[in-house]
């Protein structure tokens, strides 16, 4: 699909649309979401002024303040019936000047970056020999060699869910045998010499060690060095600091419903961002998307039934304090939430929806996406919806994850300086705001809302 003309892929669609069995309004209403959103660029537009105009958006940042004005501003101005913002209290972290390079037994820079709510180093920074493990089964064999050491976890790449964990417990798995600081293979199958940052997390019982990625290529390098008994030597000054208590915000926007206003189809994706590159597929993305496909709806004068109301969340990259706050706030509106959509998986092809609830929700969002077969949505299984929307999910709300597949090049990109505009096929991201756009009419319209766990007490 790369390559392929917005147009061209609306004219395919188009005859994929005449082909299927229209069965009523329902259909009716998904043929023309779908058609329109193909051949409207106002999400990639819109995506590339929140990337390019606004940029980063570190949770709490000035930054992010920026973003969340503009958030208000653009929402308005594509039509939504009311606009505001609900507080979010943070706890801002700031990167600091950051600076690393191996000094023995050869000279050569490391290209690196401070995890996400890392202590920085002294001032002056500091150097130790490194210690260079697999993982932290070897490290615990050699833990008497990890004292006063830059512990470096170099973890051949094995999928997302289980490298993070280096990322999250390292520095604490590594100041627990005595080292200075703790250094990470980037989070990543592949790379050009970019590292990858993310958050990290800290024992309160054991010492705050400084933190950081390396690319994948300085982190080969350095346990080949150590391989070879040379105890390369690392100088390393990171200036990451907490920077106390902010308040910052949610951006919420409703298109109310024209019978059940009361009730909810929440489109959610988070408006923060790292701060390396721009926060284009994570989740820049997600908020372009769920931003147009409202807006969308209002374009085409298709008023649901429900209340669609899209959030854009504060602070996911720090452990989704936006959601906690948006539970909190809305904590008596749990049982009108009628289901909870979250996009932040990029804008690469669509790839269906996972939902996180009663399994006959899973089979009446399987018959609602039904009609998306042709670009690739239809697909619906059991599973996570998104950290934003966890907290109204584990309350009892239907949670529904918009899936894409980006053939593997979604982690090449993510939490780097590569997540960038440029990055973005218009042509996918049309495709994201048409299945999401159509499945968040069909669920705002459907009679019944979507089934709930029989455990859930509201229902
Ligand atoms: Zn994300």
């Amino acid at each position: 699909m790369r390559g392929m003309s917005v147009p061209a892929v609306a004219l395919a669609v188009a005859l994929a649309v005449l082909a299927m069995p229209v069965t009523g309004p329902a259909a009716c209403a998904t043929g023309r979401i779908v058609g329109a959103a193909l051949v409207d660029d106002w999400a990639y537009d819109t995506l590339g002024e929140l990337c390019d105009r606004i940029g980063q958006r570190l949770a709490g940042s000035p930054r992010m303040a920026a973003a969340i004005d503009w958030a208000v501003a653009t929402l308005a101005r594509a039509g939504f019936d009311s606009v505001w913002t609900e507080a979010v209290t943070i706890t801002r972290w700031v990167r600091g000047e950051e600076e690393g390079q191996v000094v023995a037994p050869v000279a050569f820079p490391l290209r690196l970056t401070a995890l996400g709510t890392s202590v920085g180093t002294p001032a002056a920074g500091l150097e130790a020999e490194v210690l260079a493990v697999r993982d932290f089964a070897e490290l615990d064999e050699r833990a008497g060699e990890a004292v006063r050491r830059i512990v470096l976890f170099d973890e051949p790449w094995e999928g997302y869910g289980k490298s993070v964990r280096y990322r999250w417990r390292g520095a604490s798995a590594a100041a627990r045998h005595g080292a200075v600081a703790c250094l990470i293979r980037s989070v990543t199958g592949n790379s050009l010499a970019t590292p990858h940052t993310g958050v990290m997390s800290y024992v309160d019982s054991l010492p705050r060690i400084p933190a950081a990625a390396i690319t994948i290529e300085d982190a080969g390098r350095l346990h080949r060095l150590c391989d070879r008994g040379l105890r390369p030597r690392v100088q390393l000054r990171l200036g990451a600091h907490a920077a106390g208590e902010v308040t910052s915000a949610n951006v919420v926007a409703d298109l109310r419903g024209r019978e059940r206003p009361q009730e909810i189809v929440l489109l959610g994706a988070h408006l923060d961002s790292w701060d390396l590159g721009t926060g284009a597929h994570d989740d820049g993305a997600g908020c372009a998307i769920v931003m147009g496909a409202a807006r969308l709806l209002h374009e085409l004068g298709l008023r649901p039934r429900r209340t669609v109301r899209v959030v854009l969340f504060e602070s996911e990259e720090f452990g989704g304090q936006g959601g906690e706050a948006y539970h909190e706030a809305h904590a008596g509106e749990i049982a009108r939430h009628v289901a909870a959509l979250e996009s932040d998986s990029g804008a690469f092809a669509p790839d269906g929806f996972s939902v996180r609830g009663d399994s006959l929700a899973v089979l009446r969002v399987r018959e609602l996406a039904a009609p998306l077969a042709h670009l690739g949505a239809a697909a619906v299984v059991s599973g996570g919806a998104g950290v934003d929307v966890g907290p109204i999910v584990r309350a009892g709300v239907p949670g529904i994850g918009h899936r894409t597949d980006s053939g593997g090049r979604y982690m090449d990109y993510h939490h780097s300086p590569a997540d960038t505009f440029d990055k973005i096929d218009p042509a996918e991201l049309a495709r994201n705001v048409a299945v999401v756009a159509a499945l968040a009419f069909a669920l705002a319209e459907d009679p019944q809302p979507l089934p709930r766990r029989s455990e859930d007490p509201v229902q």
